[in-house]
């Protein structure tokens, strides 16, 4: 402290010892004759000096720390406040109200400015654009173009009444020229061969991210799309596929060889071949109604590349694959993405996530011309928007339901679960519900090991993950489709996109270390319209800050917050709102701002360790 304050009674303390000297007094110890005289200068100097002091300490603290700023701009000028101020004490404290809200705001203003650079110097200094293009330099300004266009009921409508439209659900749309929503599926032009078979299917009126995204791929738009689990993104890609593909073929039929026309991109085998089934469907219709027959074929690791190659011989219109076997076969020249003019990725971020990042940049350079290029998930921190943006041309960003990106009709529970006492907790559980019931584990060893339980315990159950040879993989899902099963134990492998029906009861054996795996997993449950359970063991075992994020989550999605999470409390909680984007911009939890992200500091000390060697396959991408 080198205080204008310690200086005085430095001074007081050296006079005192001074006239020690001269007025020698025996009996009194000098210490407490010191203590005696710094305690009387300190009444003489009174408040002045503390607050003189204070208001130094501050302002020497905020040149050489730049922080506690609060506090500083708090005191500055406090010599005129004060009892013996003339100016009343409201409005002394309306004034200082005023000051504290003002340096909030710019301290505020500070944070998400440090937040965007953090953002900007973890963005990927490299484009999400194929090699070829960017070799070239080439660059596409313009969406393409397309024969459908809005009925002309539509276009009549104006730009407000589109604008009520979308607010009555929730949609949120970003963009330049945006597509009008369309309420319903007649109105988006379909087939009657279409809507039929929507019927069937039970789908009668568009969902919120249909009625803008089905008008926005129609149009030929690039588009970022992002809704809550279970809302019907997947029709959002394949109709408008499935008719650029008719247009194409009735144009002039595809020959051998030739084709995919369009290309659908899925994290895991699973995924990939219900998007292919739901395609196989629509194209089905189409073909009993007298339209051509259109070619799809579903390449995924682990099946036979001869079948595949013999589907591809005969010309294919739509290709839904895995990255790795479609890399696989590109790589091998088994086929060209020549005319291939149709992308869209499902779980996109998931993948960016998993690392398959540089396996789309490969995909991307095999295209010859300009494609348009859809992006879709349930979760889309901003980090992977802004880097997914380089490759997409005006792109339309749709995004409905924020409130956790899990569906709201799910009923989110969380206990707490000792390790030991986990395994036979699983048979209490699954009593909550009547089946199916799906049960996630990390690691592939835990899902071997409940359903080796479960079996004994006389549950039937089946089981997959990455480690199970496809064949069983396969039998293991479509028997647990067809209700033979009960209940399916599975790794994330499972976690993304799948679809069964009136699943009723997730259960979370573990806590996935990624908050958005957490939504993904919940997320097979409550589908489009109907209930669901989502029960989540945690214990001591799981890290702090992944915990806060699920804490913030189920606040936002209004789930019962149990007390062992609702007396968590963080020191950079109270950063939560300050405004900007709704939690981490990097990885998307909520628990936390980017300045505190666990999973960006894991990245960035792997990186540290790792540098000049490219690792972005130390993800598990085995699993997938
Ligand atoms: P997401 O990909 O958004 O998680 P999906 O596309 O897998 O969701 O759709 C979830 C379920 O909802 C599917 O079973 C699908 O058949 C059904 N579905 C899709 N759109 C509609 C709709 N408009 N009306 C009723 N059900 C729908
Ligand atoms: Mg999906």
């Amino acid at each position: 402290m080198t205080s204008y304050r310690k200086r005085i009674l430095e001074q007081e303390a050296a006079k005192a010892d001074s006239s020690d000297e001269d007025d020698y007094v025996p009996y009194i110890p000098i210490k407490q004759r010191k203590k005696e005289k710094i305690t009387e200068a300190e009444k003489r100097l009174g408040r002045v000096a503390i607050l003189k002091e204070e208001s130094q300490r501050d302002s020497t603290n905020e040149e050489s720390e730049g922080q506690q700023e609060e506090e500083g701009e708090m005191n500055d000028g406090e010599q005129d406040i004060g009892i013996q101020s003339k100016v009343s004490l409201l409005d002394q404290h309306s004034e200082l109200k005023k000051k504290a809200e003002a340096k909030k705001e710019t301290a505020r203003e500070k944070m998400l400015k440090e937040e965007e650079r953090i953002l900007e110097s973890v963005a990927e200094k490299k484009a999400l654009m194929g090699v070829a293009e960017l070799a070239k330099g080439i660059q596409y300004d313009k969406p393409i173009k397309t024969g459908w266009r809005p009925p002309r009921c539509i276009l009549k409508l104006s730009e407000s009444y589109h604008e009520k439209v979308r607010k009555k659900r929730h949609i949120l749309v970003e963009g330049e020229e945006l597509p009008p929503p369309i309420k319903t599926f007649k109105e988006m032009k379909f087939p009657k061969a279409i809507l039929s078979g929507l019927k069937k299917k039970g789908i009668v009126t568009p969902t919120p991210i249909q009625i803008q995204g089905l008008p926005t791929v129609l149009q030929g738009r690039d588009m970022i799309g992002i809704a809550f689990t279970g809302s019907g993104k997947t029709l959002v890609f394949t109709l408008p596929i499935i008719m650029f593909a008719l247009e194409q073929e009735k144009k002039l039929s595809f020959v051998k060889n030739e084709g995919p026309y369009g290309l659908c991109i899925c994290p895991s085998r699973e995924l990939a071949r219900q998007t292919n089934d739901i395609i196989e469907y629509y194209c089905k219709c189409l073909a009993d109604d007298g339209f051509p027959l259109l070619r799809n074929v579903l390449c995924i690791g682990g099946v036979s590349v001869k079948d595949q190659m013999e589907a591809i011989k005969q010309g294919v219109h739509i290709m839904v694959a895995t990255p790795g076997r479609l890399m696989d076969m590109l790589d091998k020249k088994m086929f060209t993405l020549d005319i291939c003019r149709y992308l869209a990725m499902d779980e996109a971020d998931r993948m960016i996530d998993m690392g398959f990042e540089e396996d789309i940049r490969t995909i991307f350079s095999y295209f010859k011309g300009q494609r348009q290029t859809l992006l879709f998930s349930a979760t889309m921190p901003k980090k992977i928007q802004n880097f997914a943006r380089s490759a997409l041309v005006k792109p339309v960003t749709i995004n409905v339901g924020r409130a956790g990106a899990a569906s709201l009709d799910i009923v989110q529970e969380v206990e707490y679960v000792k390790q030991e006492a986990k395994m036979v907790y699983i048979l209490e559980c699954l009593q909550k519900t009547p089946p199916p019931v799906l049960i996630f584990a990390e690691k592939k060893q835990d899902v071997d090991a409940i359903h080796e339980y479960l079996l004994l315990k006389g549950v039937e159950a089946v089981a997959i993950h990455g480690g199970k040879d496809q064949e069983d993989r396969t039998r293991s899902v479509n028997q647990f489709r067809n209700r033979e099963k009960d209940v399916l134990v599975a790794t994330d492998v499972a976690s993304k996109g799948l679809d069964f029906p009136d699943i009723q009861h997730v259960i979370n054996y573990d806590m996935p270390e990624d908050i958005e795996n957490y939504v993904h997993r919940i997320g097979r449950t409550g589908r489009c319209g109907n209930r669901g359970t989502a029960t989540t063991f945690i214990n001591k075992g799981v890290e702090e800050s992944i915990l806060l994020d699920l804490k913030h989550l189920l606040r936002e999605a209004k789930q019962k917050i149990p007390p062992f999470l609702a007396n968590m409390q963080s020191e950079n909680e109270k950063y939560l709102d300050i405004g900007g984007e709704v939690g981490c911009s990097y990885c998307g939890g909520l628990g936390h701002r980017i300045a505190d992200c666990p999973k960006l500091e894991a990245i960035q000390t792997k990186q540290a360790q790792n540098i000049g060697r490219r690792d972005y396959l130390a993800h598990s991408s085995a699993d997938y």
